[in-house]
């Protein structure tokens, strides 16, 4: 069961005593508070968690701190959708909204190389009014032959160029706990010069300690990929680990299923359950087009394979894009042959926008229908 506080609530209020030690007293109940700081507004909920079956609804409803009481399913419970309720969506991070009706594309590197690089990359974002991207620091290889990302070492000067060319968040792999420290540490050292989504990647899916780590933290929000071979429940049941441990700024990300069906493209693209996401949670989603086609193939039409998939997704409402560019993509160290060039970012940012005004009067339509 869910209770949710009338905004504002102060914990220090009689109401929010009042409230809290009716609650404590319930036998076989234990709470959990949830606070949500919006740019206007807290919201506090406490879910109430045991065998809340015969618990006074009604009664607990009438308490003096309480706006609403809702039953919910086991599932999910905080990232989840529950009766239709109309709770909190979204988050903001460094003055821009994550929602699901919000559109932000992530165009960077898979994984930094040089420096150099890095700043090509940037400094083209900022001519085309683009303060997002990716930037790997620490790559999950299959093979640990292969490069492993620089790591701590290359966290300064990423973050410095970030500041200089007006980048105000990067998605970034983490894949040990002690990476999200590196993170804040180097940010602080550098003075904050930007801010940084902690990235789960489809290889850490089911990693339930490296997600606890990340869900105690609040600072950084999440980006948390859909685990590659397990079903999306599994994936919606790890991602709810985040918020138990208190960090529900998460956003999900559908990025391929790997199946030897997918050839040849190197996963199955799975952009079509964004509306059962939607449907079934309150994260934005996002999509991750180079993750999921892999290649550079072209369409006899004219538009890359990549392309495709991007504008099937943000026609079906995804809220974020994650896609590899690079400078160079035959002297990458990660990802070179699925990276878009530099000179395509322009025409990716159209065709978007396309796709999404396509979104945008398909839903205006939607609501006209209805
Ligand atoms: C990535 O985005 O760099 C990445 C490794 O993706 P995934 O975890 O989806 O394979
Ligand atoms: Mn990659």
């Amino acid at each position: 069961m869910l209770v949710i506080l009338y905004p504002n609530t102060d914990a220090q209020s009689p109401e929010f005593a009042e409230t809290w030690s009716y609650l404590s007293e319930l036998e076989g109940i234990t709470l959990r508070t949830h606070v949500i700081q919006g740019e206007e507004q807290q919201l506090t909920e406490i879910y109430l968690l045991g065998n809340t079956k015969t618990l006074p609804t009604e009664q607990i409803a009438s308490l003096p701190a309480v706006e609403r009481v809702i039953r919910i399913s086991e599932s999910f419970r905080i990232l989840g959708r529950h009766d239709d309720s109309p709770r909190a969506v979204g988050f903001d991070y460094k003055g821009l909204r994550f929602d699901q009706d919000t559109l932000h594309v992530f165009a960077g590197l898979c994984a930094v190389d040089t420096p150099e690089h890095v700043a090509i990359m940037m400094r083209a974002l900022q001519e085309r009014g683009q303060v997002c991207t990716r930037m790997g620091a620490y790559k999950p290889r299959t093979n640990p032959y292969s490069f492993q990302g620089h790591g701590k070492a290359c966290l300064p000067y990423v973050f410095e160029l970030a500041g200089k060319y007006g980048i105000r968040v990067i998605a970034m792999e983490v894949t040990h706990e002690s990476h999200i420290d590196e993170i804040a540490e180097t940010l602080e050292a550098t003075g904050n010069p930007t801010g940084v989504m902690l990235q789960i990647g489809t290889r850490n899916t089911q990693n339930f300690e490296l997600l606890k780590h990340v869900g105690r933290q609040h600072e950084f929000p999440v980006l948390f990929k859909r685990g590659f071979g397990i079903t999306l429940s599994e994936s919606l049941n790890a991602a709810e680990y985040l918020a138990t441990e208190g960090n529900a700024n998460v956003i999900f990300c559908l990025r391929g299923m790997k199946t030897s069906f997918s050839a040849p493209h190197r996963n199955l693209v799975d952009f079509s359950q964004i509306p059962v996401l939607k449907r079934l949670t309150r994260m934005p989603v996002c999509i991750d087009p180079s993750h999921s086609v892999g290649t550079r193939h072209r369409a006899p039409d004219g538009l890359l394979d990549i392309y495709h998939a991007t504008a099937q997704g943000v026609v079906a409402g995804a809220n974020m894009i994650l896609v590899d560019f690079h400078p160079a993509p035959d002297k990458a160290l990660v990802d070179g042959p699925q990276a878009l060039l530099m000179s395509e970012l322009d025409g990716f940012l159209q065709d978007v926008e396309i796709a999404r005004e396509a979104y945008v009067r398909r839903t205006a339509l939607a609501h006209h229908m209805a």
